[in-house]
């Protein structure tokens, strides 16, 4: 299976492809996560995108279009499928990665469209937390962790990202209206985009992403 999955920032789409990577074991492809773990470890690259990164702008097209070909082109799990997270945001990162997929015979399947109204955006990015070593997401309201502080899954620390604030989700907001807006419908005009109402409560998101996963399923048999 190989999905994209598309929407504002707090749409749910990491909580949504850390579901489908336990159910159905395909790689989860973040290049939010890419970016962080750069900047953790201090590289070249993490030190030019921390800039953009912490105040809610978009990385230079280039730079996320190589890091996702060296992604597709070393890591053999991708063998199974995937799901892109994050990626593409802008039209030149689509039809990059049409061009890219398409010359590994593995392209996208289904653009999955999270479909988030604002204010539900604020409340769940305002009190989104997040497990520094093992990326597991938190809510401080609706998903807190059993230890304060602690990640359920892996001990690790857990924490508030810094582009997690209000001043800043009003930034990401705009700058995806103007940039992704467009991805939606470029993978509309292809026939591939399947929205959701992501409004709803993690587990009925879940639902309709099944049902989106079992008619890609009957479509690969052949069937129906
Ligand atoms: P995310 O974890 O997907 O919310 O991404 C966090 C930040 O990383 C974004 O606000 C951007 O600064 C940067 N970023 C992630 N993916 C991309 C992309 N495909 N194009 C440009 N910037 C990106």
């Amino acid at each position: 299976m190989k999905l994209v999955l598309l929407g504002p920032p707090g749409a749910g789409k990491g909580t949504l492809a850390a579901f489908l990577n336990k159910k159905l074991d395909i790689p989860h492809v973040s290049t939010g996560d890419m970016l962080r773990e750069e900047m953790k470890n201090n590289t070249l690259l993490g030190q030019e995108v921390k800039h953009y990164v912490e105040s809610g702008g978009l990385v230079p097209d280039q730079v996320v279009i190589k890091l996702i070909e060296n992604k597709f082109s070393h890591d053999k799990a991708i063998d199974k499928g995937y799901m892109l997270d994050g990626f593409p945001r802008t039209k030149v990162q689509a039809k990059d990665l049409d061009i890219l997929l398409n010359g590994l015979n593995k392209p996208v399947d289904y653009a999955v469209y999270l479909d988030a109204s604002l204010p539900v955006i604020v409340e769940r990015l305002t009190g989104r937390r997040i497990c520094r070593h093992c990326s597991a997401i938190f809510h401080v309201k609706n998903n807190p962790p059993k230890k304060e502080g602690i990640c359920n899954r892996c001990g690790g620390e857990i924490y508030q990202r810094p582009d997690d604030n209000e001043e800043t989700i009003k930034t990401r907001m705009s700058v995806y209206l103007k940039n992704t807006k467009p991805v939606i419908d470029y993978y509309e005009a292809q026939g591939k985009l399947k929205k959701v109402d992501a409004d709803r409560n993690s587990q009925e998101v879940q639902e309709s992403l099944m049902k989106i996963v079992h008619s890609i399923g009957e479509h690969e048999r052949g069937c129906c």
